[in-house]
């Protein structure tokens, strides 16, 4: 496994691969690597004969008084990860690499980062699309991974890489789960003991909505009851918002679609905030 920490670097690298007639599949992270982002390795490796992860904390898809100075690291782990899984090139850019001095362009996806974390985390997805446009744009043609986890991330990543023409297959990968149900994410390991088990109620609260809707109950004002009371009961958490919308363009609905609607969910444990979705 080659480790690159120039633009060039891995420009360079993936141009020789397609040279050779391989196709490369990518993985853009920001590190602290969990079985999450492992089943993204794997994924795009069933479509590509050599796979890119690239770990990168982007500090501006961070906001003002948000986690970027906490925001766990382990490169020594996530290298050793990457090698077992056969990754082929390993990019870790300095701060300076990706947003050189005079840097000042801005990537923007409108109407699909309105609502949910867009609307929390102000500057968030324009942060998220910058950075993926370059790493794209660096990686050429690709087939590149996200995960379903950060839903309205795909659906806006999808859509830059139509608008903008970029020559990049984009797959979604199923969200990876504890055995209670609690999504893997790198700031879990934040949570006390404590925070760990109230944490299950996202997933417990999406599992009721999706219980409810089997048994017909398509309304979203009892969906968002039902979500709402379940996180309520465990101590420590704040919803930060909870929402029910069209699972492809994002607005809102009064009734429940199955077949084509997001369930989505943002909730403080502690001071950790934690996503997740599902889709009905
Ligand atoms: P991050 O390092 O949090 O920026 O995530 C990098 C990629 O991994 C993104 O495409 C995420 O959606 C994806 N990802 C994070 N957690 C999970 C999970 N539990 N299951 C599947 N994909 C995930």
């Amino acid at each position: 496994m080659q480790r690159l920490a120039t633009p060039t670097e891995l420009r360079d690298w993936c141009e020789a691969r397609r040279r050779e007639g391989r196709r490369i599949g990518f993985v853009p992270t920001m590190g602290y690597l969990h079985r999450g982002h492992m089943s993204l390795v794997e994924l795009v490796g069933r479509h590509a004969d050599e796979v890119v992860v690239s770990i990168f904390v982007n500090p501006r898809q961070f906001g003002d008084g948000e986690d970027l100075a906490r925001y766990p690291r382990d490169l020594e782990g996530d290298e050793v990860k990457c090698r077992q899984a056969g990754v082929g090139a390993l990019f870790v850019p300095p701060v300076q690499q990706m947003y050189p001095k005079g840097f000042q362009t801005r990537v923007k996806v409108s109407d699909l980062t309105q609502g949910l974390c867009g609307a929390r985390r102000p500057g968030h997805f324009e942060g998220v699309c910058t950075v993926v446009a370059k790493l794209l744009n660096i990686v050429g043609p690709c087939v590149a991974v996200f995960g379903q986890k950060d839903y309205q991330q795909l659906l806006a990543i999808r859509r830059m890489t139509v608008d903008l023409n970029l020559p990049v297959e984009v797959l979604g990968a199923p969200t990876v789960r504890d055995p209670d149900g609690l999504a893997v994410s790198s700031r879990n390991v934040h949570l006390s003991a404590d925070q760990r088990g109230s944490a299950k109620c996202l997933s417990g609260a999406l599992r009721q909505v999706q219980e409810q809707v089997r048994e017909g109950e398509l309304s979203v004002r009892v969906a968002r009851e039902t979500a709402s009371s379940v996180i309520a009961q465990q101590a420590g958490t704040r919803i930060d918002y909870l929402e029910i919308r069209d699972a492809e363009t994002l607005v809102q609905l009064d009734q429940i679609r199955p077949g084509g609607t997001l369930v989505a969910l943002a909730v403080f444990v502690g001071g950790t905030r934690l996503i997740d979705n599902i889709l009905i």
